[in-house]
This record gives structure tokens, sequence and C-alpha cells, in this order.
């Protein structure tokens, strides 16, 4: 039989991640390297940085998100 369990990858160190029951931004926590997680896709399972605005390093994880994003050196300017 198959266990249903879902398989995501932390974007930080790439390890394994098994949840039972994902839910979509569920936080989770990386084991290997303790980085704040939540998942952002359900099915295919997608893990992501979870960002708290309140006191996380104020500012200075800001853009480090948008930075990954830019693949290639193109950026986007809405403006
Ligand atoms: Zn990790």
């Amino acid at each position: 039989m198959t266990a249903k369990k879902e398989i995501g990858y932390c974007p930080e160190c790439d390890s394994r991640i098994r949840l039972n029951t994902p839910r979509l931004g569920q936080r989770i926590q990386c084991r290997e390297c303790g980085t704040a997680l939540e998942v952002v896709v359900l099915t295919p399972l997608e893990l992501d940085w979870a960002f708290d605005d309140s006191a996380y390093h104020e500012g200075e994880q800001r853009h480090s998100r948008s930075r990954s994003a830019t693949s290639g050196g193109f950026e986007a300017y809405d403006d």
C-alpha cells in the first residue's frame, strides 16, 4: 500500500521534507538547516521560505526573494 505522504524539498539545503497532510500556508521547519518554511503549492508539494514580517532581521531579508526569482540577469521593472 502506498502511504499518502507528500515530499517537498527545502529551498535552502535541498533536503527532503515529508509531510503527512500538508496544507496551503502551513509553516514547517527544515530539520537539516532549521529554516522556517511555508507550503506554497500542494500539487506538487512546494516549499518556500516563510517570512515573518515582524521582528525578523528588520528589512535585511527583503531582497533575497526577488533576487532568486530573477534568473539570467533579466529583471522586470513594473514602472
Ligand atoms: Zn533545509
